[in-house]
């Protein structure tokens, strides 16, 4: 069976090329005929890895056109990511598997909601790759990625195949709790390294306000099901701004860089999950208008 990616970006040429040199036939789908030859021309994707290069000459198309696909890891932005999935529906057997690898929430169920027949598992991923040009990518650093169905569910049975290619896969009974946690990591520190132009260990230095998204956070972590999450939260928030201080988060790197932020589906789905749960918020709600304004006041897409 052929694992489709659809996105051959920082983390779906990852997934590739680790899956190509474990021998699994793997097909990249490219957005249209210009990126196409744009990848054909240099002939595959280039993964540097452990200071090492290495070319992998993988087959690609474009989304549009091709064979029916029974496998597919939807690897791009979650702004785009409904948009991607439609471009391949067509294509997509009945009962079809889908990873999304998306950041975030919403548009893993905005996907799921326009492709009733396919089974699509969400995934959680601390991997950190990134683009150091078009098609060459780098492998930043080592994490693990956990895998589940929001609808329950076994684990699939090419999970050990995943895992024998060296991808770290690990099935997840919760995989909505999981990605909420993530979420609200990234709500409370993410928007102030934006907004403080700081790293993370710089937050150190902001206690209260810190303390305080927390609290809403704990919040709507609470009001959502996932009362550990909402205990731990605060916790969870000091332990990664210190082992990680040095880091620009990847919210401070997409605005310095100029690139669109996935805020609509981190600060922005947190404001409208308490929009629905009816939770006041003041604070989140405060910070998400002063970092929209932010972005509007860069030229930069502010959902
Ligand atoms: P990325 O490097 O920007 O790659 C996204 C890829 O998707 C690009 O190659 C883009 O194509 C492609 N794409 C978008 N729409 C498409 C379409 N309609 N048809 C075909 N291709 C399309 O993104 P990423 O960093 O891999 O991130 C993917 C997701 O994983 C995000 O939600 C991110 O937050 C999450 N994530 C990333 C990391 C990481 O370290 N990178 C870690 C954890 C989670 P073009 O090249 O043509 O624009």
């Amino acid at each position: 069976m052929i694992w489709y990616i659809l996105g051959a970006g920082s983390l779906g040429s990852l997934w590739a090329a680790r899956l190509s040199r474990a021998g699994l036939p793997v097909r990249l789908l490219l957005r249209d005929r210009q990126r196409l030859n744009a990848y054909r021309a240099l002939g595959g994707i280039t993964l540097a890895e452990d200071g090492r290069e290495s070319l992998y000459p993988i087959p690609a198309e474009t989304a549009a056109q091709g064979a029916q696909i029974h496998r597919l890891l939807l690897a791009c932005k979650a702004y785009d990511a409904e948009a991607a999935a439609a471009s391949v529906a067509a294509r997509l057997a009945p009962g079809a598997e889908l990873i999304l690898l998306q950041n975030g929430l919403g548009s893993q169920q905005a996907v799921a909601a326009h492709l009733p027949r396919a089974r699509c598992l969400y995934a959680s991923s601390t991997e950190g790759a990134f683009r150091a040009a078009d098609y060459r990518v780098v492998f930043a650093g080592r994490g693990e990625t956990w895998l589940g169905d929001e609808l329950g569910g076994p684990a699939p049975g090419w999970l050990a195949e995943l895992q024998g290619a060296g991808i770290p896969l690990q099935w997840s009974g919760n995989i909505l709790e999981r990605l909420w946690r993530k979420l609200a990591l990234n709500c409370a520190i993410n928007p102030l390294t934006v907004l403080h132009q700081c790293r993370n260990g710089e937050l150190a230095a902001h206690p209260a306000e810190v303390a305080g998204l927390c609290d809403e956070l704990g919040q709507l972590l609470h009001a959502s099901g996932f009362d550990s999450a909402a205990r731990e939260l605060q916790d969870d928030v000091e332990r990664v701004i210190a082992a990680t201080a040095a880091n620009y988060s990847s919210m401070y790197q997409d605005v310095a860089n100029g690139r669109r932020s996935e805020i609509a589906y981190l600060l922005g789905h947190a404001c409208r999950e308490g929009d629905r749960l009816r939770l006041s918020l003041p604070l989140l709600r405060a910070l998400h208008e002063r970092l929209r304004a932010y972005l509007q006041a860069r030229g930069l897409p502010d959902t």
